[in-house]
C-alpha cells in the first residue's frame, strides 16, 4: 500500500536524470562503465583512506565479505542477533554456522562484554571463531573501540555491516572503514540508494581486486572464457552506479536533514515518561536514518503496536524494529550469548517516518497522534 507519510522515502533531487541519459547513450548498461569507476571514487573519497567496489546488493556485500575473509563449510561466526537477517544469511549460505550476540543498552548494537564471553565460550570448545560481524542497527555506530580491542586479543577479523550507516561517524571516523571489511546497502528506501546496490570496503588492496575479480564470474584475463575459480554475478550495474553517484552528491545535505528529523522528534515528544530514543553521543554521530523510540507499556499503558495500529489508520507508515535473529524460527538452531536485552528492545521499539522530504508539519501530525492516543490511557 502507499502511505501518506511512508517510513523512508528516496528523493531524486539532483544529477539523477543526467547521468542516467549519459548512460544510456554511452550503451554501457552493464557491469562494466565510467559511473562504476566515478562511483567507487567517490565512495572510497568519501569515506577517506579506504578503496571501495561497487555490489549489487548489501547482501552480497556480506557474503563476497565472508568469501574473502576464508569462511566456508563447517566454521563459525559471530554475529549481532538485533539486525535484518541479511547481517547472518551469508554465513549459511557457505555452510557456516552464526553464534549469536545480544547487544547492549547504549547503542542497541552487538554488547563487547558478551562478545568476549562467546568467545572464550567457543575457544573452550575448540572452536574459533572465523570473523566477528557487527552492525551499525539505523545509523548508530556500535562501539568501535571496546569491540576491535577484544577482535584483537584474539585475533579475530571484523566485518562491519555498516547497510544502515552511511555517512555515520564515530570518533571521526566513518563507519564501514573500522573492520578488516565493511560494507554499504543502497536498497530503495536506505539513505543512499541505487534501486538495489551495495558496496565493499576495505584498505587492503589485494582485498578490493579479489573482490572485483570474484563479483565478475572469476574470469581470468584471457581472449576465451577461462576460470579457475567459482565466482559469482555481484557487480554493480552502471545505470545504478550513476544513480549512486548523484545521491552521493546529496548525502552531507541528507544526513543534515535526517538530524534536524530526529531533533524535532525529540522536541515535539519531550518529557513524555516512557517514551525514549536510541541516542548518539559525544563518540559518535549517527545518520539518523531512521528516528527510532521506545515506549514503555508500563509506564504509558500504551503498547508500540497500539501505536503502530493508529498511525497506520492515519497513513503513517511506521515499522517494528529488527526482531533479533536468535529468535528467528530459521536461526532455532543456533547458539545465542546474551540476555533479554534486544529482546525487549524489539518489544518496545518503533521506527519513525524520517524521509528527507517530510515536512515539519508532518511530524506535529504524527507526534500528536502519539501524543493524543497516550493521553487517552493516563
Ligand atoms: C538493508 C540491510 C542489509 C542488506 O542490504 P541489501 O542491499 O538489502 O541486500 C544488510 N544488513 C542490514 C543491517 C540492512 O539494514
Amino acid at each position: 500500500m502507499s502511505y501518506l507519510v511512508p517510513l523512508s522515502f528516496p528523493v531524486f533531487e539532483g544529477n539523477e536524470n543526467l547521468y542516467l541519459q549519459k548512460v544510456m547513450s554511452s550503451g554501457q548498461l552493464a557491469t562494466s562503465g565510467e559511473f562504476i569507476r566515478k562511483f567507487e571514487s567517490k565512495l572510497a573519497k568519501k569515506v577517506v583512506s579506504h578503496q571501495a567496489v561497487a555490489l549489487n546488493s548489501g547482501t552480497s556485500a556480506l557474503h563476497l565479505a565472508l568469501v574473502l575473509l576464508g569462511v566456508g563449510q563447517g566454521d563459525e561466526v559471530i554475529c549481532q542477533s538485533f539486525t535484518f537477517c541479511a547481517s547472518a544469511n551469508p554465513i549459511v549460505y557457505l555452510g557456516a554456522k552464526p553464534i549469536f550476540v545480544d547487544s547492549e543498552e547504549e547503542t542497541w548494537n552487538i554488547d563487547p562484554e558478551l562478545l568476549e564471553d562467546a568467545i572464550l565460550s567457543r575457544l573452550a570448545l575448540g572452536r574459533k571463531p572465523k570473523a566477528i560481524i557487527l552492525v551499525h542497527l539505523f545509523g548508530m555506530p556500535a562501539k568501535m573501540n571496546e569491540i576491535l580491542e577484544i577482535a584483537n586479543k584474539y585475533g579475530i577479523p571484523v566485518l562491519e555491516d555498516a547497510a544502515e550507516a552511511v555517512g555515520s561517524t564515530y570518533q571521526g571516523s566513518y563507519c564501514g572503514t573500522f573492520g578488516t571489511i565493511g560494507i554499504f546497502s543502497f536498497n530503495g528506501n536506505k539513505i543512499v540508494t541505487t534501486g538495489g546496490g551495495g558496496a565493499l570496503l576495505t584498505k587492503d588492496a589485494g582485498l578490493i581486486e579479489r573482490a572485483k575479480y570474484l563479483s565478475t564470474q572469476a574470469r581470468e584475463d584471457l581472449p576465451f572464457y577461462q576460470h579457475l575459480e567459482i565466482g559469482y554475478n555481484y557487480r554493480m550495474n552502471n545505470m545504478a552506479a550513476a544513480i549512486g553517484l548523484a545521491q552521493l552528491e546529496k548525502l552531507d545535505t541528507w544526513i543534515a536533514k535526517r538530524r534536524l528529523i530526529n531533533e524535532r522528534y525529540r522536541m515535539l515528544l519531550a518529557d513524555i515518561p516512557g517514551l525514549s530514543f536510541q541516542t548518539d553521543n559525544e563518540d559518535s554521530k549517527s545518520n539518523y536514518w531512521l528516528t527510532t523510540i521506545l515506549i514503555d507499556e508500563q509506564l504509558t499503558g500504551v503498547s508500540n503496536d497500539r501505536l503502530r495500529v493508529v498511525l497506520f489508520k492515519n497513513g503513517i507508515e511506521t515499522r517494528f524494529l529488527w526482531k533479533p535473529l536468535h529468535l528467528q524460527p530459521v536461526y532455532k538452531f543456533a547458539p545465542f550469548y546474551g540476555g533479554s536485552t534486544s529482546e525487549k528492545l524489539f518489544l518496545k521499539g518503533l521506527c519513525l517516518p524520517s524521509s528527507v522530504s517530510l515536512t515539519f508539519e508532518d511530524q506535529k501530525l504524527i507526534c500528536g497522534l502519539i501524543e493524543n492516543e497516550l493521553s487517552k490511557v493516563s
